[in-house]
């Protein structure tokens, strides 16, 4: 059978466990310093430690970046740290500055080496270079279309890793200066303030201000290619990577299970595989931006974006964790995340588990007395289920129907 990664991201420790536990072959996280997403928590070198082992232990890879751009000020301690990634046994670390090729070569660090989307790789002569240089993968640009992603690979027999889902930039891959420009903020050290999606005034040639136009943005709608995992794997690439180290462990968990059981079906039945319109629903609902193909299967029009404004919904679909399963009462217990009441029915999902409904029939609160609904945050609750549920599986609304 054909083996794809599917490869999560990783915003701090909990969020890699979670990650692997619902499927993820491998993940990718970014240190305290050399990488982007400063907004993360981000990892010290004895959480990547922890981090590696427990993916080890599951047969899961561990990815680092050390992915922005250097200035002379950021230099100080990189090739320390170079050093401790390799003594933590990471699978591979992914840079965009090309001087860490040699870097690593020049002190015979044990370090593999994938070369960011930051560098915007869209044509198969760069992707040659890298590999003459040793690099071992590239993760193309998020603006490549299917036709490039396929001459790529025909063209270079390289390992190559390709975004399936999340943000977009208005820009393309590793080339905006939006955020410095207006906030002083480098997207390109970690700082990104997502101007893009901001609200700006409209101004016509005269500089006269558009005033029939309340709200202006240039915000691109998220990517998500879920229809097209058989295409990817046909063409033969080596990894579909989720983008999202900021996300939530619902999001992640979500995403996660829903790739892989995407995945999955299509390598073990190719001929009799179909699209289902309900995995899709399962996207849908954890995000709040819509999702398309972007670049994939044309060239992104007005469509593929927003211009009136964030247009994000918040949602309150994640109702609750499942702490454990009493089986003598067939009763779940569970930590709440969001209201629901008596009578409802909610979904039920887990690692590698067909998602399933139940109805609330009755809610116990810590005392064991019956109440009409989970209103806290937080509270250890307990209602009945008849079929057995794991540790960490989630409970959310249901939405499949
Ligand atoms: S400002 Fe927008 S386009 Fe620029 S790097 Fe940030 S998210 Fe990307």
């Amino acid at each position: 059978m054909n083996k794809i990664e599917l490869l999560a991201p990783a915003g701090d420790l909990e969020k890699l466990k979670w990650a692997i536990m619902y499927g993820a072959d491998a993940v990718y996280l970014g240190g305290k310093k050399f990488s982007l997403r400063a907004n993360a928590t981000n990892f010290t070198i004895d959480e990547i430690k922890e981090g590696v082992k427990f993916a080890h232990e599951h047969n899961a890879k561990v990815y680092v970046t050390v992915n922005i751009l250097f200035h002379e000020e950021d230099m100080t301690g990189l090739l320390e740290y170079l050093k401790e990634l390799e003594d933590a046994k990471v699978d591979a670390i992914i840079v965009s500055d090309l001087f860490i090729i040699d870097l690593v070569k020049e002190n015979n660090i044990n370090l593999e080496i994938h070369i960011s989307t930051q560098e915007c790789t869209l044509n198969s002569e760069a992707v040659k270079f890298y590999k003459s240089e040793g690099v071992k993968r590239v993760v193309l640009a998020r603006e490549s279309s299917k036709k490039d992603i396929k001459n790529i690979m025909d063209e270079t027999n390289m390992d190559i890793e390709v975004f399936v889902h999340g943000a977009m930039c208005t820009c393309y891959s590793g080339r905006c200066m939006l955020s410095n420009y207006m906030t002083n903020r480098d997207s390109n050290r970690g700082g990104c303030a997502q101007v893009c999606r901001w609200v700006f005034d409209l101004y016509d040639e005269y500089k006269t201000k558009i005033s029939d136009v309340a709200e202006f943005a240039i915000s691109p709608k998220d990517l998500s290619l879920l229809k097209y995992i058989p295409d990817l794997i046909d063409i033969g690439v080596t990894s579909l990577k989720i983008e999202g180290r900021m996300k939530s462990i619902y999001y992640i968990a979500t995403l996660v299970s829903v790739y892989r059981r995407v995945i999955d079906k299509y390598l073990e039945d190719k001929e009799n595989y179909k699209y289902n319109k309900k995995d899709e629903i399962e996207l849908y609902r954890c995000a709040n931006r819509e999702t398309l193909p972007q670049y994939f299967d044309k060239f992104p029009g007005v469509n593929e974006q927003y211009y009136i404004g964030r247009e994000e919904n918040t949602n309150q679909d994640f109702l609750g964790v499942v702490l454990d399963y009493d089986e003598e009462n067939k009763e779940i217990i569970i930590e709440q995340r969001n209201y629901f009441s008596k009578g409802d029915v909610i979904n039920i999902f887990g690692p590698k588990k067909e998602p399933f409904n139940i109805v609330v029939s009755y809610i116990k609160n810590g005392d064991n007395e019956l109440v009409d609904a989970a209103r806290h945050p937080k509270e250890i609750l307990r209602i009945p289920c008849y079929k057995k549920v794991s540790k960490n599986d989630l409970l959310r609304v249901n939405f499949l129907g």
